[in-house]
């Protein structure tokens, strides 16, 4: 592993999704001091939910790792990956070799439901299915059963489309991406025609973002179904903001469009709350309660039961109602937000300990959000560390990786991930893929080893 040149003071970032990278990169783009960066990833690779979340079919989207990878190549950076912070090692080691340690951990846990039946085989959380398609090795050990006609998808969110497009999308167009083999594989014998998707609150107040409510039809190619009467009248729309105006426009399109085109639907309904999971040994229905909506008087609305309800058959249920952050060993953590409490990026009862991305925020956000989140971070860092005299606790990056490797032996450096990277896309290219992803601990670990052999 080449070392980094000297450095002034020393950081550890830990998590390498899209907060941990923009942090490096804003730290590392400081003139003075001139800061070195450890970035710490539990993984054996790097990028966080841009490998193991973003829809395989949205590979622009992707294309954002080129930004991370040429972070990586600064001559201050190293990415240090297959360790897990609290668990391969501690926060106070962390402490007592670096100026300042960031926490850019993610969410990785999913929201409950807390209904009847939700533990039932064929119910799971999105995250769960989204980290199986997308190859996550934490995943892969996973079976969904999609020999089922309907799958009912909860949430109004963007994963509650990723899921309900990718269920829904034929499997020779997924063929074409970077989709995990076992599950493309699945998808292949699935019967899944029907896909509904239930919002506790209406149209105006879902949390889709234009853009992708518009391709639901275009990727999928499955009919749209909205009933218009959940629309409401269309002089309304003109007083919502812009988000839910363009969604209003787009379902009002769906809900006059001619539905007989194709043989898979998917089928967007409000005010629908999950009550009741049921079935056997297995889902077979889901009873669904039909809500009103009130306006709580502050600018905010709340979905309210009105008792009405209706039993809907279907052989899978995913969750897709948020992520979740879980805490670190010592760190402090508020279990209510789910988040590590902060002010300004500062880990409020923490010792020169910082946070940036969801769990600094919550688990809402798109990529591009957590560079604004970093860069607000690195500049309470900079004020913090302008107040610290004195030179860096760990002159000497070599100290660390011996120590690491002796924490760590299975330690996957950047050339590591290098091999992995290149396995994977000599394997998609003779297939016109982006890459074939490997998916276990086990194949991921041995393609890193590679290198030093
Ligand atoms: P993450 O991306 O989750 O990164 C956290 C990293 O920390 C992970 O690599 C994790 O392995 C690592 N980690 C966790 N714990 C430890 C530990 N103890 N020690 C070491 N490492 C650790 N946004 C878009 O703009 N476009 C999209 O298409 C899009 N699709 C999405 C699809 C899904 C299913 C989801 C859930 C989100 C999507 N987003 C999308 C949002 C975007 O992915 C997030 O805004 C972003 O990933 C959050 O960045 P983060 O760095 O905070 O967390
Ligand atoms: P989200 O946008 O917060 O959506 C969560 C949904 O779950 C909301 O509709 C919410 O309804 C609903 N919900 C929460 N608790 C519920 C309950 N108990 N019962 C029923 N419904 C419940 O979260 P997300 O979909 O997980 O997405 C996370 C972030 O990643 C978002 O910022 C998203 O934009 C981003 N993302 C982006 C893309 C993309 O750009 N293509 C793709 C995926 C994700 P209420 O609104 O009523 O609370």
């Amino acid at each position: 592993m080449p070392n980094p040149c000297v450095a002034d003071r020393a950081v550890a970032v830990v998590g390498s999704g899209p907060a941990g990278f923009y942090t490096a990169a804003a730290l590392l783009a400081l003139p003075d001091p001139l800061i070195r960066v450890d970035l710490y990833e539990r993984l054996p690779t790097p990028w966080g939910l841009v490998r193991a979340g973003v829809a395989p079919d949205h590979p622009k989207i992707k294309s954002i790792s080129a930004q991370f990878t040429r972070t990586a190549g600064h001559e201050r950076f190293r990415w240090l990956g297959n360790v897990e912070v609290g668990i391969d090692i501690t926060r106070e080691e962390l402490l007592a070799r670096y100026d300042a340690v960031v926490y850019c951990v993610g969410s990785p846990a999913d929201r409950v439901l807390g209904i009847p039946g939700e533990d039932l085989p064929g119910t799971a959380a999105a995250r769960d299915f989204v980290g199986w398609y997308n190859g996550h090795p934490d995943f892969r050990a996973l079976t969904f059963d999609l020999a089922v006609r309907r799958a009912v998808v909860i949430g109004n969110g963007n994963v509650a489309l990723d899921v309900a497009r990718i269920l829904s999308t034929p499997p020779d167009r997924l063929a074409a991406t970077d989709i995990a083999d076992h599950a493309l594989e699945a998808l292949r014998g699935s019967r899944i025609d029907d896909v509904l998707v239930i919002g506790r609150r209406g149209p105006a107040q879902a949390s889709f973002t234009t853009p992708e409510l518009r391709e639901l039809a275009d990727l999928t190619g499955a009919d749209v179904v909205v009933d218009p009467r959940q629309l409401g009248p269309i002089g309304d729309d003109e007083h919502l903001p812009h988000g839910p105006r363009h969604n209003l426009e787009v379902l009002r399109r769906y809900a006059t469009a001619d539905h007989a085109s194709s043989d898979r639907r998917i089928t967007l309904r409000f005010l629908t709350s999950p009550v009741e999971i049921r079935g056997e040994g297995h889902v077979d229905s889901i009873v669904l309660g039909r809500n009103t909506l009130i306006d709580n008087g502050d600018g905010t609305t709340q979905a309210v039961d009105t008792g009405e309800r209706e039993v809907v058959s279907a052989g899978l249920v995913l969750r897709a109602v948020g992520y979740r952050g879980v805490p670190i060993l010592g760190v402090p953590f508020d279990a209510r937000a789910g988040i590590v409490p902060n002010r300004d990026g500062r880990v409020e009862g923490g010792d020169r300990e910082y946070v940036a991305g969801w769990i600094k925020r919550g688990p809402t956000g798109i990529i591009g959000t957590n560079g604004q989140c970093a860069a607000d971070t690195v500049r309470t860092i900079v004020a913090d560390l302008a107040a610290q005299p004195g030179p860096s606790r760990t002159p000497d990056p070599d100290s660390i990786e011996t120590w690491l490797r002796q924490r760590q032996p299975e330690l996957v450096d950047l050339e590591g991930w290098a091999a992995i990277d290149a396995a994977e896309r000599r394997a998609g290219e003779p297939l016109g893929r982006p890459r074939v992803k490997l998916s276990t601990w086990d194949e991921l670990l041995a393609t890193a080893r590679t290198v030093h052999v």
